[in-house]
């Protein structure tokens, strides 16, 4: 396939949801398989809901996913402007262009005449179409009218019906028959095109070649395929996505997932793991792999494969996900998003200061979270020491004390500054066999003088990161609190 040309076009009236995320992912996936351009498009001409921070917002997400556009806002190209509100002359010249081909006219109807027509269309039991007077005027008498009237363009359906036909590259075969809508709006009264007339005008002068988007666009379909007809240009390519679903197979809501995906950001989950999940959305990679990144997924995705049918988001999956990209990380690529979050969050790691700690730390807690949120916590229990309230388990133990204090004077005769694996597995066997305990009777009291807490992260994946030091003062502060 040559000269693929793919788009995003949000309207900047929110956040970008993972809804809109998944589009923008299908499209740059599909731009670069066949060596196409991505091009971002900003549709703002509904200036009651357009929002600049808004706009600010879907970019940075965009950015943050690494769906770098080629062309489009902020990266002119020839196809600019890239903003439909900077292109209204545009809009306005291919709508003067169909009046003069009497292939739309001016219309004066007002909304009163309007709800009128359609609540006698709905006591009739008919589905509603424009019956406008105005289609038959002449220019003379409607541009006269227009000097005092602002109208809005309407095209003008052809008398005979006819089918159009797509084939969808995700649906197959869709037909629209051209009697399912009346004369329909081009601009509105205020002088500005509405979304399906301009999104045409701009597919087209943008050269897009396909265009992959949300199931819900497809009504929009047909209006869109007649505009392209009746100014004589080839129509793009569509593939109309599979809806996103709750668990419960309804509409998703907030709270099972349609965060935006900054949201997501902020509770600790990885771009690469998110666009992962995304792209399984409604894509089957026709194997049993689950886990991409951002290479396989660019490599392995095929619109072929592409499902129309509901896909449902389920959260845990997500997490699942990002723990696996989260545990394949290299300490490095983490650290260099993990630390500007310990930063936030106020958490001074000083004894985690060296390269080698770094490495050290990553590998042996990283299969103890599976957001980057949940690391925050993890580490929080290695850098300071909060006794919790579930250490009350142990305090009544009979040889609670005994232990710390056998686990303190080890640590005071070992010299180095941490203790190594060898270390603790003598300290434990030398407590086990003095007091003879074991299981949970010694693990539990240990971990309490570590971390604070008697549950939580396996002792041999944290005794090396703890300065020994420390580790002696914690256990004093510990046997402090018992009576
Ligand atoms: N601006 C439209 C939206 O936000 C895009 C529609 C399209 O892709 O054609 O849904």
């Amino acid at each position: 396939m040559t000269n693929v040309r793919v788009r995003f076009a949000p309207s900047p009236t929110g956040a970008l949801h993972v809804g809109g995320a998944r589009t923008a992912l299908f499209n740059f996936l599909f731009a670069k398989k066949y060596s196409g351009k991505f091009i971002l498009r900003v549709e703002d001409t509904d200036q009651d809901r357009n929002q600049e921070h808004f706009l600010t917002e879907q970019l940075t997400a965009l950015k943050w996913l690494g769906l770098h556009w080629d062309e489009g806002v902020g990266k002119e190209g020839e196809h600019g402007p890239y903003r439909q509100s900077q292109r209204l002359d545009i809009y306005n010249q291919y709508a003067q262009k169909l009046v003069d081909a009497d292939k739309a006219y001016y219309c004066f109807l007002t909304d009163d005449e309007l709800n009128k027509m359609k609540q006698k269309a709905q006591e009739e039991g008919k589905p509603f179409r424009v019956q406008s007077p105005y289609r038959n005027w002449s220019k003379e008498e409607a541009l006269k009218k227009k000097q005092t009237v602002n109208p809005v363009i309407r095209f003008k359906m052809p008398d005979t019906v006819k089918t159009y036909c797509i084939k969808d590259v995700v649906r197959g075969k869709v037909e629209f028959p051209s009697d399912m809508i009346g004369d329909f709006v081009l601009t509105r009264s205020n002088g500005l095109p509405v979304y399906n007339f301009c999104c045409s005008i701009d597919d087209a002068l943008m050269k897009i070649s396909h265009i992959f988007r949300a199931e819900e666009h497809l009504p929009n379909t047909l209006r869109q395929l007649i505009i392209f007809e009746s100014l004589g240009w080839t129509p793009p390519v569509y593939g109309h996505l599979s809806l996103i679903l709750s668990t419960d197979k309804k509409k998703l809501s907030k709270r099972e997932g349609a965060l935006s995906c900054l949201e997501y950001k902020n509770q600790g989950y990885l771009p690469s793991a998110l666009n992962n999940f995304l792209a399984l959305l409604g894509w089957n990679p026709k194997d049993t792999q689950e886990v991409f990144n951002f290479s396989e997924l660019i490599e392995k995705f095929s619109e072929k494969n592409l499902n129309p049918a509901g896909a449902v988001f389920d959260k845990n999956k997500l997490t699942w996900i990002n723990a696996q990209h989260i545990r394949s990380m290299d300490y490095k690529a983490f650290w260099k998003v993990f630390q500007p979050l310990l930063d936030q969050n106020k958490i001074n790691l000083s004894f985690v200061n060296t390269d080698s700690l770094k490495e050290t730390s990553f590998h042996a807690l990283k299969s103890s979270f599976s957001t980057l949120k949940e690391a925050v916590e993890v580490f929080r229990l290695l850098g300071y020491f909060h006794i919790d309230h579930s250490v009350q388990e142990i305090t009544g133990w009979s040889h609670t004390k005994s232990l710390i204090t056998l686990w303190k004077t080890e640590l005071e005769q070992i010299k180095t500054e941490y203790l190594s694996l060898e270390d603790f597995k003598n300290i434990q066997n030398s407590i086990k066999t003095q007091l003879n305990i074991k299981g949970a009777f010694l693990f539990k009291p240990l971990r309490a003088s570590m971390i604070g807490q008697v549950e939580g992260l396996e002792l041999k994946a944290i005794v090396e990161l703890i300065p020994r030091k420390t580790l002696i003062q914690r256990a004093d502060q510990l046997f402090q609190t018992l009576h």
